[in-house]
């Protein structure tokens, strides 16, 4: 007899956390909502969870919506999985006819988009209500404690990324972290700080209470006087010729937008001189992609770019990469899929000399063929 488990497709550790997280860390069973994680009494650092990242279609054989015509691939793709707690995880597996691969994956559906909304909007009711992110490695949702001019506090609620070993980690070996590192970013306030010393972490009844100590904000730019870039077309990246037949320059509030483009369109690891310089949209993407999170991820990263200082070793210059924003409204993906290498974004950002500022663009998305070759590129910093 054919042994079931030995040939499971079960689902890498990055995907059952995508799904947690996607889902809020909240059972996707209609009506249900079960929270699945939380402060364990073991100790201050460790958390408990009774969720599960169960298979739509079964992952193996003599299993319920198993299809055998299904490859390795597709049944431990994120696609296939649904976040339950371990109650309606049996429920689904013991009845097919009435949880069908259709009415699962409109439950999954359903459930990130009420979850999405709810963090949109702040909704107090919801256990989840924005994103903070402390350094690159920390991303969890938190609704604001305080807000002092040396110190943010937020009250944590469920890790994307991380958790809370990982600051007790950052809090503990801060001195060693890259400066570029040490920052704290909100979404709610749609701005950031540099962290200048180690943030305190402490668990009361309901969770965890991080309290960063922070600079004061780092001084933005006036739109006029953000220099002059080569004018392109917004399509196609050609340049343009001026009336005399030179190359075009556009400069101040006209070159504004292709900086935020350029700023945008520059994933991390693509520049040999500043390697960790640039955006985590293609982290992001990879991940989160056809997820309601993707918008808030986005936003935090564009929030990181706008406020959090960059150190040009080569010049010696100091400044934020989006020089004149001072505080990112809202990013929106306005397609799921890139085209030709571009995805549509919307963005409201506050700028100074501009007020606020309204605009589509179309922003780089490499292909994961294309950043794989680039990280086989020589390196120059
Ligand atoms: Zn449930």
């Amino acid at each position: 007899m054919k042994n079931a488990n030995s040939n499971r497709d079960d689902f890498s550790r990055p995907v059952i956390r995508a799904l947690a997280a996607r889902a809020g860390w909240q059972c996707c069973f209609d009506g249900c909502s079960k929270l699945t994680v939380g402060p364990s009494e073991e100790g201050p650092d460790k958390i408990t969870t009774i969720g599960i990242a169960a298979h739509i279609c079964a992952a193996s054989p003599n299993f319920r919506r198993y299809d055998p015509n299904a490859t390795h691939d597709q049944r431990s793709d994120i696609s296939n999985g649904i976040w339950l707690c371990s109650d309606h995880a049996t429920l689904i597996d013991r009845d097919d006819v009435t949880y069908s691969e259709t009415s699962l994956r409109a439950m999954k559906r359903r459930h990130e988009e009420a979850c999405a909304r709810a963090v949109r909007v702040g909704s107090s009711s919801a256990p989840v209500s924005g994103l903070v992110a402390l350094g690159p490695a920390i991303i969890v949702t938190a609704t604001i404690a305080g807000i002092e001019s040396d110190a943010w506090t937020f009250k944590l609620s469920h890790f994307l990324a991380g958790d809370p070993h990982e600051i007790a980690t950052f809090i503990g070996s801060f001195s060693s972290v890259q400066p570029y590192d040490k920052y704290v970013l909100c979404n709610e306030l749609g701005d950031g700080r540099a962290v200048t010393g180690a943030p305190s972490l402490k668990k009361d009844d309901d969770g965890y209470v991080l309290r960063c100590p922070v600079s004061p904000i780092f001084p933005r730019t006036d739109v006029r006087r953000i220099g002059s870039g080569l004018a392109t077309n917004d399509e196609s990246n050609d340049l343009f010729l001026d009336a005399k037949g030179d190359i075009a320059c556009v400069s101040g509030s006209e070159y504004f937008p292709q900086r935020v483009k350029e700023v945008l369109s520059m994933q991390r690891g693509e520049s040999p001189f500043h390697r960790g310089f640039g955006m985590r949209f293609f982290e992001y993407f990879q991940s989160y992609s056809g997820s309601p999170w993707l918008d808030l991820l986005f936003k935090l990263d564009v929030i990181r770019q706008a406020s959090i200082p960059y150190e040009d070793t080569v010049t010696g210059r100091h400044y934020t990469p989006l020089q004149c924003v001072t505080r990112v409204h809202t990013v929106e993906l306005l397609s799921d899929q890139p085209s030709a290498n571009r995805l549509p974004v919307r963005l409201r950002l506050d700028v100074n000399g501009l007020g606020t500022w309204e605009r589509e663009l179309r922003i780089y998305m490499p292909t994961a063929e294309q950043m794989a070759e680039i990280a086989n590129r020589p390196r120059f910093d």
